[in-house]
């Protein structure tokens, strides 16, 4: 089980990735904007973040940007939840210091193995706690 993030503004995707992370015995906690996400992040350390990139106000290349900046947060890996997965994005979230990309909508098999992955890879408190 891990301590997992989603800063995202459509509330349709929030429930759907929350109940599905919950299944799967992740904790989940929600930030509807990226100003608040950040805020939640610094507060509560999670061990992952699920980045919505298209966000009124600042998106979550900003986003991502201001996490990686900072040395509190700088560790926690950050996927990329996005509609527009086209040629020349994944060059720009990694840029911004995404550690993965999700193309919304995804099958849920799909986002607990991305999850799962991106816990393992950070080698931090969660990895290899993931079945
Ligand atoms: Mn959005």
């Amino acid at each position: 089980m891990a301590r997992i993030l989603i800063i995202e503004d459509n509330l349709v995707n929030m429930k759907l990735i929350s109940t599905v992370l919950g299944i799967a015995q992740h904790a989940v906690l929600q930030a509807p904007l990226a100003g608040e996400g950040i805020e939640i992040a610094r507060r509560e350390l999670p061990d992952l973040v699920l980045m919505d990139i298209e966000m009124p106000g600042m998106d979550g290349l900003e986003a991502t940007a201001m996490l990686k900046a900072d040395p509190a947060t700088a560790h926690i890996p950050v996927v990329a939840l996005t509609a527009y997965a086209m040629k020349g994005d994944e060059a720009r979230f990694r840029a911004a210091g995404c550690d993965a990309y999700l193309a919304v909508p995804f099958d849920y098999v799909e986002l607990l193995a991305l999850v799962a992955r991106t816990l393992a890879a950070d080698g931090g408190s969660g990895a290899g706690t993931i079945a």
